[in-house]
């Protein structure tokens, strides 16, 4: 699920929130209760807590099991990574 940064027009309290993108915006501040809460089009200092977050891969909703194609796996005999040696 996408993180959407919110910010209080009234009182300036910032947050991100964690919502389907089918989710209903919020609206209100959780810190004043205004009804001011709205969504930053483009946050600031966007921080990714971890790795792997793709804000893309969520478009289409996966249904289902992940492709188990266990079938023929091409047994791709790497050797042991050479060494970079910059001669
Ligand atoms: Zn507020």
């Amino acid at each position: 699920m996408p993180i959407y940064a919110y910010q209080c027009g009234s009182c300036g309290h910032a947050k991100d929130v964690l919502q389907k993108m089918s989710d209903a915006p919020l609206t209100d501040c959780p810190a004043c209760g205004a009804s001011t809460f709205n969504k930053r089009l483009t946050a600031p200092g966007f921080q990714l807590k971890g790795s792997g977050w793709y804000a893309t891969d969520f478009k289409g909703g996966a249904t289902g099991a992940p492709s188990s194609s266990d079938s023929a796996a091409p047994a791709a005999s790497s050797p042991a990574t050479p060494p970079t040696t910059a001669s």
